[in-house]
């Protein structure tokens, strides 16, 4: 949650930095009640290695012991989503008539397509809980909605307002408990949540209002958020990040939860591989004890 630094962009920050800028600065930006649900901005990635429990560690490899926290979610009680079932937005008037948007959306929702019922999901079986099995979802549809589309900022009351009222007037499908709505917003437009914003804080967010759970994606158009990556990889990337996340904690905080390191996609913040074609995020194991 480091804001922009001259560190930015260093490729190999010593392991002592990247956990001073990761974590310390992480707990700092978020209100001692508030549960961390963002994707962090590139520079400021905890890396793996870190994070790998310490006897798995390669004690020859030369760098500094940190005492580097282990990670370990534990079960909160709280809802989780059994069979997610995604609906997209697209919100601005730049989604409904630029040349590419067409194109990107087509991806996003196909990205959607594939990954609720793909490995992703089922990897997320160790999660279940008596009387909660997590399995394949589907992508339920999309909109593009230019009405009330912001320019400037969005914050994040206004972002659950506005989805109460897309429900209630039929704008997009009521919402059932696997309903997760993804509110993707135009190029330029800075989300606001928590006192931090995108590109300077975070890359996208996901958070319930209610039973009405959603994520946040702020168009990725910065360093901190691109990550060297394509954008359509910088999208489904962070995107994979957030629906892993409210899957396992959609109501942040009351599902799967570690008080040090965040959700199970915050403590393997910026580390990917490829399922069906698709960038996506590792995602921390509590059984493996890694990011898998
Ligand atoms: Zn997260």
């Amino acid at each position: 949650m480091k804001k922009t630094s001259p560190r930015s962009g260093s490729p190999n920050p010593t392991r002592t930095g990247r956990a001073k800028t990761g974590r310390a600065t992480l707990r700092a930006k978020f209100a001692a009640d508030e549960y961390v649900r963002i994707v962090p901005l590139h520079a400021a990635k905890p890396s793996v290695r870190e994070l790998v429990r310490a006897e798995l560690r390669d004690p020859f490899d030369g760098l500094q012991l940190l005492a580097a926290p282990v990670a370990k979610l534990t079960y909160r009680g709280g809802a989780l989503l059994q069979n997610v079932e995604v609906f997209t937005i697209f919100w601005g008037k730049q989604w409904a008539t630029a040349a590419s948007a067409k194109a990107l959306m087509t991806k996003i929702n196909q990205f959607f397509t594939d990954i609720v019922t793909s490995a992703l999901i089922d990897q997320l079986a160790e999660y279940n809980v008596v009387g909660k099995k997590i399995g394949h979802g589907k992508f339920v549809g999309s909109k593009v909605i230019t009405a009330n589309a912001p320019s400037g900022s969005i914050s994040d009351s206004q972002i659950a307002k506005q989805l109460g009222q897309w429900i209630s007037g039929k704008v997009v499908p009521m919402n059932n408990k696997n309903s997760l709505y993804f509110v993707y917003v135009d190029p330029g437009v800075v989300s606001i949540m928590g006192g931090s914003k995108s590109c300077q804080n975070y890359c996208g967010y996901h958070n319930n209002a209610g039973a009405r759970y959603y994520a946040v994606m702020p168009y990725p158009g910065c360093t901190g958020c691109l990550g060297g990556l394509s954008a359509i990889d910088a999208l489904t990337g962070t995107s994979s990040h957030e629906l892993c996340e409210a899957i396992t904690d959609p109501v942040p905080g009351q599902g799967w939860y570690d008080d040090n390191n965040g959700e199970i996609g915050d403590i393997c913040a910026w580390n990917f591989k490829r399922v069906g074609g698709w960038n996506v995020q590792l995602e921390w194991s509590n059984t493996q004890g890694k990011c898998v």
